[in-house]
This record gives structure tokens, C-alpha cells and sequence, in this order.
């Protein structure tokens, strides 16, 4: 079984490019070019010396001591919260944007739901001043005004989507619809690990550099590049990908992917995709999402803004289906548990999005010489008034 995408752009039953005709032309150039480019000594020098003097990377792997002695097990903390703009996205939006330079693409276009994708693509297209054009929901415009802000800091327009229930996948829909509109000289720079073939590829080619690195760390501190056990959550599933992708073909290490459980799984409010999930095509492609009887996308609900989503990318709807990944969920109250936790006996605030990981391990009957790596996807800042808020609730 394989766990690559294949040269039609599926994974099993997963995956694939659910487009309008008008949209082929664009997808078809990515998908000719994209392996290519990725593969170019020139494209490989300019994406490493970027990520290592730009982003920061490598990333550090951090042993937690206090953690590891608190759950009874060896665990590792691989550091993305301390990336350039604080979380992984930037890895994949640092290698998008040299893919549409690569291309010739002058004008780059994006959607957001809470802004942090907006702001990570924002980023790039300055440094490389590069037109940048940002959809975003009316609804989250007005949630999200710090990251709103952020972007037009940083140069970009923010074009407010004002059809349906006004969030991101209103915006998705007027992104692709500028696409269509402008075929030749702009780029759409997706987030996760979603979209048409070859996107969920091409991010987590750009996003396994995570994985690559927890390997080459963990032989130099352990002698075993091998953990028992790497745990990170999904919204699309892209750091997660990232985290998985250089041990996919290696069963004996198991994969944990978290999503959110919001108020719980089955209280309606909730992004627990694969628990709730059926089979449908969401933003261009085969995977599983979240749907009424009428196949209408259902609202998801999470505290974590990054795990709002409907669906999983089609990588992640595969390793759901053969299980090759396990997965399991975290509610809002767990994870919020989980951050003043590490918060207290490590001194790193997470993400809630990352706080989700973390708050698996109190699931789990672990032993001491297990070793277990958790990607710890962003850094908290962003969600220290949600941290205020509920602290007081305590
Ligand atoms: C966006 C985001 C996520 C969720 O996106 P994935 O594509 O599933 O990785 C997770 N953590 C942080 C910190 C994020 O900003």
C-alpha cells in the first residue's frame, strides 16, 4: 500500500481535481510544472537558504523533561512555534511563493478563515513584492481584526466575501472565481493540504521538511531516528503531513492525528471530520467532510480557529480509512487544559490548535521508554485573549 499520492493525484480512493472546465488550464499548468520545480537545484538552494535564514529553521527538537516525567513517557517537542510569524504555515506559503515565481506569476491570490494563512502568504508576497490579494469572509474580517490588520501592514488587499454564511468557504468560492478570471498572471496560493491534485501533494512535499528534521535531530539525541509515536493535530492536515511524511512508509512508528472535538464529537458543535465525516468532494477534491443529508457542507466549531474546517485533506482521508493513523479528538476544555499545562511546566504557551495534541496524551497508557514526538504547530500569542478569558472560568 502507498501512501504517495499517485500520478493521477489519489490516494486510494482519495484525492484527485473536482474542478470547472474553466479552472483546467490553471490546475494542468501546476500539475506539469510543480514536480519540476520542486526537484531544480535553483528552486532547492532558494527554498533552504530561506527556511534556514528566514524562517529559522531548523526548528529545534526539545526534549521536555518535565512533561515526559508528569505522562510517564519520552517526549519530544518539535519546535515550529518558533518559525518566522509563529506557526509552520510559513514553510508552505516560502515554497508557494517560489513555485509562482517559477512560473512567471505576478499577482498571487489567497483565502482565509482566520487570517493566519492570510498573514503567512502576506508575508511572502512582500518579500518578494509580489501583488497579494487576500479573500476573506465578512463575518471573519470582523472576528479576526489583528491578523486583518497584519495583512495590510503588510501590503495586501483584503476583498470581504459576502455571499452565503460570509466565512472561509464563501471565500474559497470568490478565490477560485478570480482564478478563473485571471488565468495568466496569478497564482492561487492554497494553505493546508487540501484542494485539487496537486496541491495536497505539493504542500506536504514543502511541509515534510518537519519530518525531515525530527529525524536527523532524534539520531543525533536518541541514536533511533525512529519515535514509537508522532501525535499532531488536523485542521487540513498540512503540519500534520509535514510531521508524518518521512514515516509513513515505516509502520512501527504510529501516527496520531488530532482533530477537534469543539463541545464534544456529537454535541453539534464540533470538527471532528473523521468521526463525522462521509465521503464527498470538498474544495476540488474527493475526501472526507462534514454534510447534511443534502451533501451542503455543515458549519464546523472549534475554539481553535485553525481547526474550524469541514473536511480533511484526501492525504489524511486515507490514512483515516486504512489506518495508518489513528485518530482521535480533543474538545475545547481539554486543549485549553493542555495549554496552561505545558504553559506551567515547560514555559511554552501553544497554540490551541497545538494544544490539541498535546491534550491526547492524557488518553493514553504510555510507558517510560516510549519516545513520542509532538508537533508543536504554532505558538499561543495569537490566542492569549481566549487564554484570559477562560482563566477566569477556572
Ligand atoms: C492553521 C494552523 C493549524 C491547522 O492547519 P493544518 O493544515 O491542519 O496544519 C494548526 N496549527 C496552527 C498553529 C495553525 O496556525
Amino acid at each position: 500500500m502507498s501512501f504517495f499520492v499517485d500520478k493521477n493525484g489519489y490516494y486510494g480512493q482519495f484525492g484527485g481535481a473536482f474542478i470547472p472546465e474553466l479552472l483546467f488550464p490553471n490546475v494542468k499548468e501546476l500539475e506539469d510544472n510543480y514536480l519540476k520545480i520542486l526537484a531544480s537545484d535553483s528552486f532547492k538552494n532558494e527554498f533552504k537558504e530561506l527556511l534556514d535564514n528566514y524562517v529559522g529553521r531548523p526548528t529545534p527538537l526539545y526534549f521536555a523533561k518535565r512533561l515526559s516525567e508528569k505522562y510517564g513517557a519520552t517526549i519530544y517537542l518539535k519546535r515550529e512555534d518558533l518559525c518566522h510569524t509563529g506557526a509552520h504555515k510559513i514553510n508552505n506559503t516560502i515554497g508557494q511563493i517560489l513555485v509562482a515565481k517559477y512560473l512567471g506569476k505576478k499577482r498571487i491570490i489567497a483565502e482565509t478563515g482566520a487570517g493566519q494563512h492570510g498573514v503567512a502568504t502576506a508575508t511572502v508576497c512582500a518579500l518578494m513584492d509580489l501583488e497579494c490579494i487576500v479573500f476573506m469572509g465578512e463575518v471573519d474580517i470582523k472576528r479576526q481584526a489583528p491578523n486583518v490588520a497584519r495583512m495590510k501592514m503588510l501590503g495586501a488587499t483584503v476583498v470581504p466575501a459576502i455571499s452565503g454564511s460570509k466565512t472561509l468557504k464563501d471565500a474559497t468560492n470568490e478565490a477560485i472565481r478570480d482564478w478563473i478570471g485571471n488565468p495568466e498572471d496569478t497564482y492561487y496560493l492554497i494553505g493546508s493540504v487540501v484542494g485539487p491534485h496537486p496541491y495536497p501533494d505539493m504542500v506536504a512535499r514543502l511541509q515534510s521538511i518537519i519530518s525531515k528534521e525530527i529525524k536527523e535531530q532524534l539520531l543525533a539525541q536518541t541514536g533511533n531516528e525512529n519515535p514509537d509515536m508522532v501525535i499532531a493535530c488536523v485542521g487540513g492536515g498540512s503540519n500534520a503531513a509535514g510531521a508524518f511524511y518521512h514515516y509513513l512508509d515505516t509502520k512501527n512508528v504510529q501516527l496520531i492525528a488530532v482533530e477537534a472535538a469543539g463541545l464534544g464529537v456529537h454535541s453539534g458543535q464540533s470538527a471532528a471530520t473523521s468521526q463525522l465525516g462521509e465521503v464527498g468532494v470538498l474544495h476540488g477534491s474527493k475526501t472526507i467532510l462534514m454534510q447534511d443529508e443534502y451533501g451542503q457542507v455543515i458549519e464546523p466549531y472549534s475554539i481553535s480557529a485553525g481547526l474550524d474546517y469541514p473536511g480533511i485533506g484526501p492525504l489524511h482521508a486515507f490514512l483515516h480509512e486504512s489506518e495508518r493513523a489513528i485518530f482521535m479528538n480533543a474538545t475545547d476544555k481539554e486543549a485549553l487544559n493542555a495549554a496552561y499545562e505545558l504553559t506551567k511546566i515547560e514555559g511554552i504557551i501553544p497554540a490551541l490548535e497545538s494544544a490539541h495534541a498535546l491534550a491526547v496524551l492524557s488518553k493514553m497508557k504510555l510507558t517510560k521508554d516510549q519516545v513520542i514526538v509532538i508537533n508543536l504547530s504554532g505558538r499561543g500569542d495569537k490566542d492569549l485573549e481566549t487564554y484570559i478569558t477562560h482563566l477566569k472560568d477556572e
